[in-house]
This record gives C-alpha cells, structure tokens and sequence, in this order.
C-alpha cells in the first residue's frame, strides 16, 4: 500500500534546534510518524519534551553550541548509543543577522555561516559515514530559505549561508547518492516563528510581504512538518538533490 512507504516507525531522526519553531514542528511531525527523536539543542527544549511525553514519543535531549562543530562527533556517539542506529538527519538550527551590507561586520558574517552552512555540512558528513557503515542508506534533509533562491536585503552572510546550504544539498547528493542516502531541502517561506517576530512586529513590512503571498498568510511552523516526513520516508527514495519551496505561492509568483 502506498500509505505504509510515508511511515517512519522505529526510524531514528536527529533534528538540530528543535526547541522552539520550525524545528519543534518537525520533531513532532517526525514523531508522530514513528520516530524515535534526537534533539540537539542550545537552550533547553522544555516545551518540546513536554509535547513529546504527552504524545508518548521518545526523546533524547542532547545540548551544544551549533556555532562550533568540535562537539558534533560526541553528539552522535550518544544518538548511537541510546537507540543503536540512525535513520534521518534534518538541519534545522539557523540564525541570522540584520544590517545594511555596507556596514555588515565579519562576526555577523563567520558566526551565520558557521551554524547555517558550516556545522549542517559537518553534522552531515559525520552522520552520512554512519548511514555508510550500517549499509541503509538514510535520509538528511537540509531547511534552506526563499534567500537560497533570492538576494533579500540587509542579510548578506544569511542569503550566502542558505545559498550554500542549497548548494550543498546538490554537492552531499550526488556523491551519496550510491549509498542510498537522499540529500534534499526544504525552502519555508515566510513563517511564523521567533526568526520573524521582528518583521510580523513592523506593520509596514509586515503588510508588505502578505500583500506578496499568494496564499495570503504567513506559514506556520506545522506547514513544513509534512514535506518533512515525506523526504524522511520511503515514498521520496527516488528524489535526490532538490530543494522544495513550503512558501505559500512566494516563488511561484
Ligand atoms: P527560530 O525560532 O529562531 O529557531 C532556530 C533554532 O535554531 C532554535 O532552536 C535555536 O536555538 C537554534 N539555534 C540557533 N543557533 C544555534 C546554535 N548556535 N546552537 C544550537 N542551536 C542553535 O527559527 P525558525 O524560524 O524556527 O528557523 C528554523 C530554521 O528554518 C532556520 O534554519 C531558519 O533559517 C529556517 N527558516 C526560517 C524561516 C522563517 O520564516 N521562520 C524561513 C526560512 C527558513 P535557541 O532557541 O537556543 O536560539
């Protein structure tokens, strides 16, 4: 039947920055699929756990600084260890900075690049020799942005991280791709989380970029779950390299 190809159960999926956002979205959705969760997490992802225990799923709650990859193979030991294998990687944790490009510094540059591009590029390289070595395949799914495909304006280090984030989502599949690894993407659109509070705040921005969805709302974090799962299952084995826009219209405009 081709429902059971979208069924997750027993799978293992590591999701970066799942306390809050999109990323809690995911790990919910994933879960309720079937998996088992790694969440890895800077601040503590209270609210997270206590959705997970509601919806009786498992949850293995791991902390680092994302900014730095030192930590990342100890990270993964400890997925291991705790549930034996891994089946799906998703890269969410992201930040960025606001400024004018003339006056943009090189610490809002390294700092962007290196949780955005950096530290999803290492977690998946780690993460692909574990999928290699239990012989597999497995599913990474990378979140990109519109600003994988546009300029934006007065977030250069963000559009170059989330530009390379969709280039390497190319660059990871093509060589892992004899593996039976799929390396995809997911682009939101314009969505309702913290990274957006600010724009949602000012009015003038804020009825500028309905005014340009088709869809004439902004996402919610629950709308990215599902093309998640999808990439996470089965039902996407043949699809390698792409990166799919959640953005209500946005591109397609
Ligand atoms: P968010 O609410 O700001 O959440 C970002 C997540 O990343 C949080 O869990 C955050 O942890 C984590 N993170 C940031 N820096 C970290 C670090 N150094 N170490 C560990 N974790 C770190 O943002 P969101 O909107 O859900 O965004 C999730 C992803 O979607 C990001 O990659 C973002 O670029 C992308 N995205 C969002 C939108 C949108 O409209 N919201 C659109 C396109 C793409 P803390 O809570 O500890 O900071």
């Amino acid at each position: 039947m081709i429902l059971d190809s979208f069924k997750l159960t027993g799978k293992v999926a590591i999701v970066t920055g799942c306390n809050t956002g999109l990323g809690q979205a995911i790990a919910i959705g994933l879960a309720e699929a079937g998996c088992h969760i790694v969440g890895i997490n800077r601040s503590a992802p209270s609210e997270t756990i206590h959705k997970m225990e509601k919806g009786g799923h498992r949850f293995l709650d791991l902390r680092a600084d994302l900014l730095k990859q030192a930590h990342i193979p100890a990270l993964i030991e400890q997925a291991i260890e705790e549930y034996g294998h891994i089946d799906i990687l998703v890269n969410n944790a992201g930040i960025i900075r606001r400024q004018d490009a003339i006056d943009f510094t090189e610490q809002d540059w390294d700092d962007v690049m290196d949780v955005n591009a950096k530290t999803a590029f290492f977690m998946s390289q780690i993460v692909a020799k574990q999928f290699i070595q239990q012989g597999n395949g497995g599913k990474i799914i990378n979140i990109a942005s519109m600003l994988s495909f546009q300029g934006g304006i007065r977030v250069p280090s963000y559009t170059a991280s989330k530009s390379a984030l969709m280039g390497l989502t190319r660059a990871m599949a093509n060589e892992w791709a004899v593996h039976n690894i799929n390396v995809n993407s997911i682009a939101p659109g314009y969505m309702e989380t913290n990274n957006t509070s600010a724009l949602r705040e000012d009015a003038e921005r804020n009825e500028a970029i309905l005014a340009r969805i088709p869809a004439q709302r902004w996402g919610k974090p629950v709308d990215v779950a599902g093309p998640c799962v999808f990439l996470a299952s089965e039902a996407a084995n043949y699809m390698h390299g792409y990166t799919i826009a959640v953005d209500g219209g946005w591109l397609a405009r």
